[in-house]
């Protein structure tokens, strides 16, 4: 059993998906994009819009979670900061409405755009093709996703009338190279 599931990985190791810590080798059959390596089949954290029409699951243990306080996400979210999810683009999956969501994308912005339900216009799991990325707006899930953001960036642009409370690493501009 375990072999079979370490083939399975491998697998999916060769189709270029990461092979992730958290939901790792043991488990049975899942939709996800680990197949039978997941760990928690059907266990994956939900998100939806307000008015309910899209929905999706994050499949894949996600690269991270942090706060954004540059201005372009302030207006994309009218929030203190975006609480974003960053993830494998092949670990987010809309599984309702995702002929609903629209993207705008902000011209003079190399990568920042916003993906919303056009019904309510809650953000969307925006799907980075360029990046490989997909960036979830960490208000909409409905689940408890584990990870936790672990930092704050842009905070040179902080809304004034904002304090940050935490003790996490804070950053003035976009987060250093990893
Ligand atoms: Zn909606
Ligand atoms: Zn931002």
């Amino acid at each position: 059993m375990m072999a079979e599931n370490l083939q399975a990985a491998l697998r999916y190791a060769k189709a270029g998906y990461p092979v992730l810590p958290v939901y790792g080798l043991r488990g049975k059959t899942c939709t996800c994009p680990q197949g039978v390596a997941c760990e928690t089949p059907g266990k994956h954290p939900r998100g939806s819009c307000l008015c309910g029409s899209v929905a999706y699951v994050v499949e894949v243990t996600p690269f991270m979670a942090r706060y954004c306080h540059c201005s372009r996400c302030r207006q994309a979210r009218g929030a203190a900061h975006a609480s974003n999810l960053v993830a494998h683009i092949d670990g987010v999956r809309f599984t309702r409405g995702a002929d609903r969501v629209v993207t705008y994308k902000l011209p003079e912005a190399r990568y920042f755009s916003q993906a919303f339900c056009r019904d309510c216009g809650s953000p969307m799991p925006r799907l980075d093709r360029g990046r490989n990325i997909a960036i979830v707006a960490m208000g909409t899930l409905d689940d408890d996703p584990g990870i936790r953001p672990s930092e704050h960036i842009w905070t040179e642009s902080r809304a004034p009338w904002f304090e940050i409370a935490d003790r996490l690493t804070q950053h003035p501009g976009p987060p250093p190279p990893s």
